[in-house]
């Protein structure tokens, strides 16, 4: 059973890489962000509690971050694999972390922080059947609608020059240190995340050293 944390700014395409690789090797994405997003839609008291942090862009406490990851995992099935995308973000959360878990790879995503702002600003979502778009990339046929459902496409509500601003602020002053930490426990893996996506998820696979199996 594989678990692997995937790490990088946001908009560096690590959920896409992380879902590849859910895809084709029978693990489960588990998405800090979705987790939040999902309480915040369905109207939980957790999702009451987090909805103006994640609207805004800013990182939730540790407490509730860590109850929330522990929760999540204590329900899942140890006979998957997972790739735990989004924790931890700090280093209070990596400390919480590493001495509850281990895992068998780290894997780091890189893109500077530009690169960062241009794609997420391009980042869409349909409201009705979930699929995600790059414009980009990825022009719906018509404008704001889904080419599979025909649902509105939206922005994420902290897709703003000012969510970005704040999230990249975060990511380099918090998220970056947990990265030394976990190249002294871990197996750190650290690729460019500039170049097109199979080409990326090709060299994750690679050194992951997982079975040949075609990149998406
Ligand atoms: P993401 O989809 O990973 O960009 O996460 C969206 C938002 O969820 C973040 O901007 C934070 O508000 C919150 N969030 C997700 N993971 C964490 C975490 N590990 N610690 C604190 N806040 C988080």
């Amino acid at each position: 059973m594989r678990k692997y944390v995937i790490m990088g700014p946001q908009g560096s395409g690590k959920g896409t890489q992380a879902k590849l690789l859910c895809r084709d090797y029978d693990l489960i994405h588990i998405g800090t962000g979705d987790l939040l997003r999902w309480h915040a839609q369905n109207h939980t008291r957790l999702g009451a509690q987090v909805k103006r942090m994640v609207t805004a862009g800013q990182l939730v406490p540790d407490e509730l971050m860590q109850e929330i990851v522990r929760e999540r995992l204590d329900q899942h099935d140890w006979n998957y694999g997972f790739v735990l995308d989004g924790f931890p973000r700090n280093v209070a959360q990596s400390r919480y972390f590493t001495e509850r878990w281990d895992v068998d790879a780290v894997v780091l995503v890189d893109v500077p922080d530009p690169v960062v702002i241009e794609r997420a600003l391009a980042r869409r979502q349909c409201s009705q059947c979930g699929l995600d778009y790059n414009l980009l990339h990825h022009r719906p046929a018509v404008a704001d609608t889904c080419d599979a459902c025909r649902g509105r496409l939206v922005a994420r509500a902290d897709d703003t020059p000012e969510g970005l601003r704040a999230r990249l602020g975060d990511y380099h002053g918090q998220t970056r240190p947990v990265l030394e930490l976990f190249a002294q426990k871990e197996r750190l893996l650290c690729v460019d995340g500039t170049r097109p996506i199979e080409v990326i998820q090709a060299e994750i696979r690679q050194r992951l050293g997982l079975p040949l199996r075609a990149a998406a």
